[in-house]
């Protein structure tokens, strides 16, 4: 079977279309970055895992891919957080990008190649506008450089937004001014106000506006055409119609070849979203859940469709990879340093890298990619049950097989990438204190009724069973000895 042509939803048409790299072999991959004036919340999140995952699957198919992704790190909302807080804008933002980084790594998000910050692009983003006003795109008025969108042919093209109705919504608020020769003319540069970060340009002392800076990092690190460009949903306008009318006027070239968007994570039907103070901070969430959950959640619904987040969810996503590492942990007791020998294998474990693919290049179907990992768990467990007695050394060159599989897909979606047993530790720890047990207690327990079976005194033994159940926890049983696990849908509930 043949590894599948990758498509990919592009916003501009509408539409899947067939990857096609500018350069064969090779892929440049921009995504706009955080704003960085706050600890990123879950919804950010998601967005970041969704591309994440498709920068990963891209290398996995072989592709040699130059992923960027950017830092807002000069902008109002930082600018207003510094005020409030006495910080200098620009080291409050340096603080942030420390932040994030931590929170991006517990999240096992890869790093990009490059992660440029507006603070260090301002010759760039200066030469930009100032070729956008040579070439009679953009205007100067007063210390600020506006875009003028009616020159520009294509403005729009992306959201298919009408200039005309999108100003009639607006009101008597954005009415033609003084300063711009429309309303809708956006700012490239704005003259220096005190107490705010500024930089020497030709128009003065001033500072990018916010849509400046993916164009100039763009054409940076990915040349004045590349090929995915990617952000949430929300970005589509303005701040991707601008990217592409900035970069296009200025260059006369295509910027992107196909835009990608993530939908919103949502919280009680409404988009997660500072502004409306219904966030939960990606740090919270990772000491609720392990991030190995918090990821396969994610995952669990198509990157463009929006995913409704609840406690009860990500919980119940951690319950699952619990299984998966229970799983796991058998298998790795059972063939870790044996050898089975060559030969003949139950079924064929590659088919399911097949059944990937398939998924992974229908526009990243993650949803779906998480169903063949269900059916590859479930055959692991099946086999490991159910040994034909015969063929010992086939279940296990068979077991060898599909856990390397798992392994190959574990590093694309950067799930069931730990040891299992630490990771079962440390949920079951995460799970002692949400419920409060009591791990002595519950020691004392096992201990106590391995005494009453050494007695032969089983009734009493199923008695301290029960006793333990009924705190919500599960003795296992097995020739090493007696371990325990908290029961999950009392965990859970
Ligand atoms: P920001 O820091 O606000 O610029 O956002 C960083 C990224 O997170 C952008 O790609 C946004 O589109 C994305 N984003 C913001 N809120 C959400 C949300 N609720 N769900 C998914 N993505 C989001
Ligand atoms: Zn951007």
């Amino acid at each position: 079977m043949s590894t599948p042509l990758i498509r990919v939803y592009n916003t501009l048409q509408h539409a899947k279309v067939p990857l096609e790299p500018i350069t064969p072999g090779k892929l440049g991959v921009y995504v706009c970055g955080p704003t960085v004036y706050s600890y990123v919340h879950i919804g950010n999140a998601r967005t970041f895992t969704s591309f994440d995952v498709i920068v990963r699957y891209l290398r996995f198919r072989g592709f040699e891919v130059k992923y960027v992704r950017n830092y807002t790190d000069v902008d109002d909302k930082i600018i207003n957080a510094a005020k409030a807080s006495g910080e200098d804008p620009i080291a409050l933002a340096a603080r942030f990008v420390g932040e994030f980084e931590a929170d991006a790594k517990a999240l096992h998000l890869i790093a990009p190649d490059v992660s440029p910050k507006v603070s260090e692009t301002i010759p760039e983003i200066v030469a930009l506008v100032k070729t956008l006003v040579e070439k009679g795109a953009a205007y100067v008025s007063g210390g600020d450089v506006y875009f003028e969108v009616r020159k520009f042919p294509g403005y729009l093209k992306l959201s298919g937004k009408n200039l005309d109705e999108l100003q009639a919504g607006a009101g008597e608020r954005e009415q033609k001014g003084e300063v711009k020769r429309d309303p809708g003319d956006f700012a490239l540069w704005k003259g220096a106000k005190p107490g705010e970060p500024s930089w020497d340009s030709p128009w003065g002392k001033g500072r990018p506006g916010w849509h400046i800076e993916c164009s100039a990092m763009s054409s940076k690190y990915l040349g004045e055409t590349f090929d995915l460009h990617g952000g949430g949903l929300d970005l589509i306008f303005p701040h991707h119609d601008n990217e592409i009318a900035q970069s296009e006027a200025a260059s006369g070239k295509t910027l992107c070849h196909c835009w990608m968007h993530g939908g919103f994570l949502d919280l009680d039907g409404a988009k997660m979203s500072k502004s409306l103070g219904n966030v939960v901070q990606l740090r919270d969430a990772m000491k609720r859940v392990d991030p190995e959950a918090l990821r396969y959640f994610f995952l669990g619904t198509h990157y463009r469709q929006a995913l409704a987040f609840n406690d009860k969810m990500l919980a119940d996503a951690e319950t699952r990879m619990e299984y998966f590492y229970e799983t796991l942990k058998k298998i790795d007791e059972r063939v870790t340093g044996k050898d089975f020998g060559q030969g003949a294998l139950h079924g064929d474990p590659e088919r399911f890298i097949a059944q990937f693919d398939e998924q992974m290049s229908d526009d990243f179907n993650f949803s779906g990619a998480l169903g063949v990992l269900s059916g590859l768990f479930a055959e692991l467990n099946q086999l490991a049950d159910k040994p034909p007695v015969k063929d010992k050394p086939m279940v296990g060159r068979t077991l060898v097989a599909l856990r390397g599989v798992v392994t190959r897909l574990s590093k694309v979606l950067g799930v069931f990438d730990d040891v299992p047993a630490d990771w079962l530790l440390r949920r079951r720890d995460r799970q002692v204190v949400a419920k409060g047990l009591d791990v002595a207690k519950i020691e004392g327990l096992i201990a106590d009724r391995k005494a009453a079976r050494e007695a032969k005194n089983y009734a009493e033994g199923d008695r301290l069973r029960a006793e333990a159940k009924a705190m919500g926890v599960e003795f296992i049983d097995s020739p090493q000895g007696t371990t325990w696990k908290v029961i999950a849908e009392l965990a859970t509930a």
